[in-house]
């Protein structure tokens, strides 16, 4: 039974290896060293008094040390979660505990991800709070004249995300730092794209609240995190209760394995130039490849830069629909139409048509995100799979 197993999941890799893999936004492949360091996690529960439990906290705090690390935070300001949306519904939901004074209004841009999103409908609705959407520019970066006008004495929360799934805009997160804390407004970042995307050493320094997710940074899924910084750990309510576990504000076991594997993956972002050099090289090499082909296309988004990242070529081909042209290339490329979370509806993409693009442009948006471990050559198969897709599209 074990061989058999053994033999199933070796061919599903070896499919895997075969493809070429562009939907690095929506999970990314484990690193054989997260890998490895979590086959070597042992067990036992890290809440447990005795040696074998002490043995498993261990390694939980120094997999939170990692963490902080990562984005310039103390230890003690890392709150394990399943993943990013639980992290967003944690840093939003949380704060309505503001509403006791006098704040119920929360700032957030028009192209955060649906977990925040909803977050924010959801305080509307069931909690009274008003949500002031700001305004993006055709590349996607925040308004800093409308958040500077939008922040005021009953703000409980500005949320902007720091790296956009779909487009790849890096916001000018310092400004809106800067803006949020000359109005004493505690500042939400959604950075779960961010470790591939930039160096984020110092990006504790200008938000009180971060969310990232493990998946998105070839550690394992199912585990995520939220800073909290710790002057404003007690203005946060949970939204779980239980055990105790970490201070309360998110009870419950740790996954040990998890968590030792995020970690290790955050170890691994950390000063991550060589990878992001790797992978602007690979991006860039697709890029010029669909030109050499000749190719018509517009990438859709900001230009390739600081403001970019660097995996992220978001890129819409006229006259042909985006899902048509994924479903020809399957099962050789991945890649996804809008963001992996609203693909299987039929609307367009809401951060797309908040860009102001035409409809059109829209419904022919292909996203690629390039991560890790792809030479450029694999790029170009990738960019000749797509141009013959292309003829192919009715
Ligand atoms: N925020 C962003 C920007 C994301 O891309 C995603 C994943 N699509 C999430 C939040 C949700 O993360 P998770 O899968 O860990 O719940």
């Amino acid at each position: 039974m074990v061989n058999e197993l053994d033999g199933a999941s070796r061919s599903g890799m070896e499919g895997l290896m075969n493809r070429i893999y562009l939907d690095n936004h929506a999970s990314t492949e484990v690193d054989p060293r997260v890998a490895q360091a979590m086959a070597e996690a042992g067990f036992g529960n890290p809440h447990s008094d005795h040696a074998v439990g002490w043995e498993a906290a261990a390694k939980i705090d120094e997999a939170r040390a990692g963490i902080a690390m990562l984005i310039g935070a103390n230890h003690e300001e890392i709150i394990f979660t399943s993943g990013a949306t639980e992290a967003n519904n944690l840093a939003i939901l949380g704060m309505r505990r503001k509403a006791a004074e006098g704040r119920n209004k929360i700032i957030r841009s028009a192209i955060e991800h649906k977990s925040v999103i909803a977050a924010c409908d959801h305080l509307r609705a069931e909690w009274g709070f008003e949500i002031t959407v700001l305004p993006v520019s055709s590349e996607g970066m925040v308004d800093l004249d409308a958040l500077e006008a939008a922040l005021d004495e009953r703000t409980a929360l500005c949320t902007v995300g720091f790296v956009n799934n779909e487009i790849g805009t890096i916001q000018d997160v310092r400004s809106i730092g800067r803006l949020c804390r000359d109005a004493s407004v505690p500042l939400h970042t959604d950075a779960v794209q961010a470790p591939l995307a930039a160096d984020i050493s110092d990006l504790a320094r200008w938000c009180d609240l971060i969310s990232l997710s493990s998946h998105k940074m070839h550690g394992p899924m199912g585990v995520g995190a939220l800073f909290i910084a710790g002057d404003i750990q007690h203005a946060i309510a949970p939204i779980m209760f239980g055990g105790g576990q970490q201070s309360s504000l998110r009870p419950g076991t740790l996954p040990l394995q998890l968590c030792v594997g995020m970690g290790t993956a955050a170890q691994l972002c950390l000063k991550n130039e060589v990878w992001r050099n790797n992978i602007t090289q690979t991006r860039d090499a697709f890029l010029d490849e669909l030109r050499a082909l000749g190719m018509q296309f517009h990438l859709n988004g900001p230009e390739p830069g600081p403001f970019r990242h660097p995996g992220n070529a978001n890129i819409s081909f006229p006259g042909i629909e985006a899902d048509e042209l994924i479903g020809l290339l399957q099962p050789q490329l991945a890649a996804s139409s809008g963001s992996a979370c609203t693909a299987g509806t039929i609307e367009p993409s809401y951060v797309l048509t908040a860009l102001g693009l035409p409809t059109d442009q829209v419904r022919s948006a292909v996203r690629f995100g390039f991560a890790m471990k792809m030479d450029p050559a694999k790029a170009r198969e990738a960019a000749l799979l797509v141009s013959d897709a292309a003829e192919r599209c009715t």
